[in-house]
């Protein structure tokens, strides 16, 4: 089914896309563990990683023009208009109301043409037409990690060297690029080979690859300032908040199956007061973090050529989505839905 090209009122932009991204939200919306389609509408259109030129622009729309390279964040305010989503933080949003391009309540950008509020849109240069498709996992991390630094900086006198991020995948690698950037010493735990090509990656970044099925995480423990946990998987996250050493923060950004799990929780609480550790979870992303997105894809390309091509692996044709979102092999880190 093709969806009827959307009408644009007068702050949109219409969108011709360009490429979608598939990731692991995608997969569970098709599995039906969640989504919803807009009020209107009895299908939700997915996708809310997304490339697009700039194909008709709203009277009242100022900054953007026919043809620009653009990507839109995913996520609209709530209905109440809440003190965040009030102050372009939609991504911290008190109600949970707000709306989700192909995720919640609004369509996403899997079809030849979309519709966003020009508020939420962010301009990309022509450089990054071949890898701009990664701002949005992108975003996820730049969040994360400009979080970890204003709590952190807010405590105490705070100068990190190392830090371990579990997962490989997209977000994984590109936490892993730009905690590099910070300086930092990274590690990177995957359960691939050293052969494999998300070890490669890493490497490629000057960080240290681990491979989880030879090295224990219990033989990190205690030794790193700042943890993130990207691999969605709940025993992992458990594990990470004793991999940080004292003063230390975890951040998880991962969704975790509920499952329950054997723990000495008063270790844990114990542990997160003697050593004054932080965990906390982080969403989504403002336009803020899209706008230092732009600035980091340009950073990681200068340092590390080929790098983000590379977390592409599989590209599908739009009329080819049993490929898209079909079962991944091993080697698989980002496939991506070409349009054009
Ligand atoms: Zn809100």
């Amino acid at each position: 089914m093709e969806p009827p090209v959307p009408e644009t009122g007068p702050r949109d932009l219409l969108l011709e896309v360009q490429r979608v991204g598939v990731c692991g939200t995608d997969r569970d919306i098709v599995a039906g563990l969640y989504g919803d389609a807009p009020e209107d509408a009895d299908y939700l259109v997915l996708g809310h990683e997304s490339l697009s030129r700039v194909a008709k622009v709203g009277k009242r729309v100022r900054g953007f023009k026919e043809g620009d390279l653009v990507v839109p964040t995913v996520r609209r305010n709530c209905h109440e208009n809440c003190l965040n989503c009030r102050n372009g933080e939609s991504d911290m949003c008190l109600t949970g109301h707000y709306r989700e391009h192909g995720i919640k309540g609004l369509h996403g950008f899997a079809s030849e043409f979309a519709v966003s509020d020009s508020g939420f849109v962010v301009k990309l240069p022509e450089s990054l037409v071949d890898v701009g498709i990664l701002l949005e996992p992108l975003t996820v991390v730049e969040k994360g990690i400009t979080q970890t630094f204003l709590m952190q900086k807010a405590r105490m006198k705070w100068k990190p060297t190392n830090a371990l991020v579990l997962g490989a995948g997209p977000v994984g690698l590109l936490a892993t690029g730009l905690l590099r950037l910070k300086g930092l010493d990274v590690s990177a735990v995957a359960t691939r080979p050293k052969a494999s090509l998300k070890a490669t990656l890493v490497e490629r970044t000057g960080a240290y690859y681990i491979n989880a099925k030879e090295t224990p995480l219990a033989n990190l423990e205690d030794k790193y300032d700042v943890v993130f946990e990207v691999t969605g998987s709940t025993s992992v996250a458990l594990e990470a908040q004793r991999l940080i050493r004292a003063n230390g923060i975890v951040a998880f950004l991962g969704i975790y199956k509920y499952q329950e799990l054997t723990e000495d929780a008063g270790r844990l609480f114990t542990d997160l007061v003697l050593g004054n550790r932080v965990y906390f979870g982080s969403v989504n992303a403002n336009l803020t973090y899209f706008r230092q997105g732009v600035e980091d894809l340009l950073r990681i390309r200068k340092q590390w050529a080929g790098f983000l091509e590379k977390i592409i692996t599989r590209t599908a044709r739009f009329d080819r989505l049993d490929e898209a979102y079909g079962p991944e092999n091993e080697e698989e880190i980002k496939t991506i839905i070409e349009f054009k």
